[in-house]
């Protein structure tokens, strides 16, 4: 039956498609990440994070909306490092005002700025700490969670982001939605052991960018072979959600993507949990170990909740995201 609805407006199901927003590691995997990150803490940041974990959970997303409310929102979430010569990129500095100095704010902009922006996070959450300020740890916390996550995808570190160049429309929520909704929960395995302190977190986070970037090609290849060989009539199936149906791939393609990924996707969602919980507790030492207990029952401010509110309400309302799709 639905078949045959979708044969007959096959046109409208493909303009629904495009419209359909894409979000980084979508709004399944950010949460899950952040959720599961607050298990590697030790007990002196357990007592407050796991009270408010449906807190760092819910508030996962948070940058992501915001997307569609703030123009300079986008680049945070991505680099387009390709476009700074072939890996490891030696053209392109590090440091920041050195990469300002050699390309300008415009054009460094322009192409993404995450594995800075996880830096300035950094700072923010560690002076949370020494204020012993808790919506602001709160509110660092879990969007600094968002922006690790995002780094840690590999077509987050790639031009060709959605696959616009190859003809593999769809690939980037594909990879970060499709996947782990299907098999995160029944699947994948996220625990796993202790937050480390970092020494260094700017080389930290370079390092993981820079795995994202070469894991692009094989994400993008990965998916054109397999498209050659399988089914074409298979590859995708139609879905009704929220009383509109929706084409996506199918889970037999999905299943054998994951396969030829041999579990890419489980890793890097394991790095990431390990990565933010690192951040987290790298603040909390640089800040001086303060003592959290004190901190645990408090709540957020009626203008904190005012913000969350205003966010929704803009997030809600739009209907695009400002700057490039994904
Ligand atoms: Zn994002």
């Amino acid at each position: 039956m639905i078949r045959k609805i979708l044969v007959a407006t096959g046109c409208c199901v493909a303009l629904l498609l495009s419209s359909i927003p894409c979000y980084c590691w979508g709004f399944y995997a950010h949460p899950k990440i952040n959720y599961f990150a607050v298990f590697l803490l030790p007990p002196e940041m357990m007592v407050l994070y796991k009270g408010n974990i449906g807190f760092l959970t819910e508030h996962a997303v948070d940058p992501d909306k915001r997307r569609y409310a703030i123009k300079d929102e986008g680049p945070r979430h991505y680099i387009d490092i390709d476009l700074y010569g072939k890996y490891p990129y030696p053209e392109l500095p590090r440091k920041w005002e050195d990469a300002v100095e050699k390309f300008g704010l415009d054009s460094l902009t322009d192409n993404g700025i995450v594995p800075w922006h996880v830096q300035v996070m950094l700072q923010r959450l560690t002076a949370a700490f020494r204020e012993k300020n808790f919506s602001r740890i709160m509110k660092n916390s879990a969007e600094i969670g968002h922006y690790i996550a995002d780094a840690h995808v590999p077509l987050h570190a790639s031009s060709n982001h959605n696959g616009q160049f190859s003809n593999q429309k769809g690939i980037h929520g594909f990879w970060e939605s499709r996947v782990p909704e299907l098999l995160a929960e029944k699947e994948w395995d996220f625990f796993i052991g202790k937050a480390s302190y970092l020494k260094n977190p700017g080389a930290f986070i370079w390092d993981r960018v820079l795995e994202s970037a070469q894991a692009a090609d094989t994400v993008l290849l990965y998916e054109k072979e397999l498209s050659a060989t399988f089914p074409a009539d298979q590859k995708y199936s139609f879905e009704e959600r929220n009383g509109v149906i929706i084409r996506q791939y199918s889970s037999a393609f999905s299943i054998a993507y994951n396969k030829m990924l041999d579990g890419m996707v489980e890793r890097r969602m394991r790095q990431s949990i390990y990565a933010i919980a690192s951040f987290w507790f790298t603040a909390w030492v640089n800040a001086g170990q303060p003592d959290l207990k004190g901190l645990a029952n408090q709540k957020l401010s009626e203008a904190d909740l005012r913000e969350f509110e205003e966010l929704n309400l803009k997030w809600s309302g739009a209907s695009k995201m400002i700057g490039r799709e994904e």
